[in-house]
């Protein structure tokens, strides 16, 4: 079953140049990008989409983090893109992830890691829903 996940390039990796490389690695992993936009997010944004953390210790400095700069949001497809793209990006905590994720090799540290994926398929249908109405979806093929 195709599935379909929520990604965003954050800040840090838009501000260092990563965005085309983490692009072509996302593609060479075999997900097709259904759905894309740059945008920078408000204050209210950030804290709208990260409200689920909103009672940890970072969540101000998080989502100051989140609208200090451009970001790229994409639709993700593929089978079982969900799962399958967290293993792409690897550990919140780039010193946690593994060789060859997008986090070892982009992200600058645990806040500031270079990439957001949908966790499960409720979240990544409230995720999707977040950034993007049905008609900003390309249909493939
Ligand atoms: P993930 O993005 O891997 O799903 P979480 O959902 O737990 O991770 O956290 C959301 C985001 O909050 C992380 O990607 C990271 O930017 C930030 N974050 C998580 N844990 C910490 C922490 N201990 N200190 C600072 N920032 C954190
Ligand atoms: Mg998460």
């Amino acid at each position: 079953m195709k599935e379909r996940t929520l990604s965003i390039v954050k800040p840090d990796a838009m501000k260092n140049g990563s965005m085309g490389a983490i692009i072509d690695r996302l593609q060479k992993s075999g997900f097709s990008i259904v759905a894309a936009k740059m945008t920078r997010l408000s204050k209210a944004q950030a804290e709208a989409f990260y409200a689920v953390h909103k009672e940890r210790p970072f969540f101000k400095s998080l989502t100051e983090f989140m609208c200090s700069g451009p970001v790229m949001v994409m639709i993700l497809e593929a089978e079982e893109a969900i799962s399958r793209y967290r293993a792409v990006m690897g550990a919140t905590n780039p010193a946690e992830a593994e060789a060859g994720t997008l986090r070892k090799d982009f992200a600058t540290d645990k806040e500031k890691n270079a990439v957001h994926g949908s966790d499960a398929p409720e979240t990544a249908a409230y995720e999707m829903g977040f950034f993007f109405t049905p008609y900003e979806l390309i249909a493939l093929g």
